[in-house]
């Protein structure tokens, strides 16, 4: 498998690999094995991201950017009156469950890849200290 570039990238990249859930160093491997199971290293370059812990980073994420997306539809909606409001709340529902669904793995990716990147300490540097 080609490998891009070893060479450490910038935070704007890094971030981007994430959301793309790819491997933040050369962009190539993948980041996650499952939906949200994290593999245990890169099959690019080796790098070893499955100590990395995102721990409630993605969750807060996911809702963030969800109600941040579905806020201006909900109010439009409810002061127009265009539809009935059983129909708003079944679709705002299925949006935000889609929209969580979708957005939950690429934002553990964002963190694993900002971890990386900003050099926090892993579970196993933890393990190692004491
Ligand atoms: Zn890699």
């Amino acid at each position: 498998m080609h490998v891009k570039s070893l060479e450490e990238p910038e935070l704007a990249t890094v971030l981007w690999r994430g959301v793309q859930l790819r491997c933040p160093r050369c962009g190539v491997g993948r980041l996650l094995s499952g939906y949200l199971r994290q593999a245990p290293a890169c099959s690019g370059c080796g790098l070893e991201t499955g100590d990395i812990r995102a721990d409630d980073g993605p969750p807060w994420l996911t809702l963030l950017v969800t109600g941040h997306l579905l806020a201006p539809f909900m109010i439009i909606a409810f002061m127009t009156n265009v539809m009935p409001m059983w129909l708003v709340t079944l679709l705002m529902a299925g949006l935000a469950v889609g929209l969580c669904l979708a957005i939950l793995p690429r934002a553990k990716g964002v963190f694993i890849a900002a971890i990386w990147k900003l050099g926090a300490q892993t579970s196993a540097d933890l393990t190692d200290e004491s």
